[in-house]
């Protein structure tokens, strides 16, 4: 039986440094699917127990997340990756299992494909949801918000970075950027 198409949610909305006196941290996502619960990004956040009591709220608790995916190796999207000791972890290099890692395979993970969009870091990796409500691209800082920012000031590659939009705009309804609210793109 195939199983019912996952549930994307932004449990913390991100912000960054220019709006918020120097604070930076990324949307932090939770992806529900039949029989896994996977954070996006656990970012900076000013406690830890932000994320505890937003995850109380879903009614789970750090131990029921069985993946971490990290949309790129920024601080502001990674730091709180050790907060999930017993969760996989899945970014740009593939899988890490403690301190094994292995490839990632489109096949492992039922409707969530990853794409490489490098530009705004080389290690750049976005999930494209096929989500109960559409196709939801989780882009990192592929745009840190909606139209966000025109040249972005830390781009490793601005030709790949352009590329990378393109193609996240075109496969997705809606994205959630780096840091900003989800759009759509239609
Ligand atoms: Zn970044």
């Amino acid at each position: 039986m195939k199983h019912m198409k996952p549930k994307v949610k932004i449990i913390f909305p991100g912000y960054e440094s220019a709006e918020n006196n120097g604070r930076s941290c990324s949307n932090v996502v939770l992806i529900r699917t039949d029989d896994r619960n996977i954070i996006v990004d656990p970012g900076t956040l000013p406690s830890q127990e932000i994320l505890i009591e937003k995850l109380k709220q879903e009614k789970l608790s750090v131990a029921d997340i069985d993946i971490v995916f990290l949309t790129h190796s920024h601080i502001d999207h990674t730091r709180n990756v050790g907060m999930f000791a017993i969760a996989k972890v899945l970014d740009f290099w593939g899988w890490w299992d403690g301190d094994l890692s292995s490839e990632y395979q489109n096949s492992d993970l039922e409707y969530i494909i990853l794409y490489h969009t490098p530009g705004h870091s080389y290690d750049g990796v976005t999930l494209l949801v096929d989500s109960e409500d559409g196709k939801i691209a989780i882009c990192g800082d592929v745009f840190w918000k909606k139209d966000y920012p025109k040249k972005d000031p830390f781009a490793t590659d601005l030709k790949a970075l352009k590329k990378s939009r393109k193609k996240v705009l075109k496969m997705a309804d809606f994205v959630i950027p780096g840091h900003g609210e989800m759009f759509s793109t239609k």
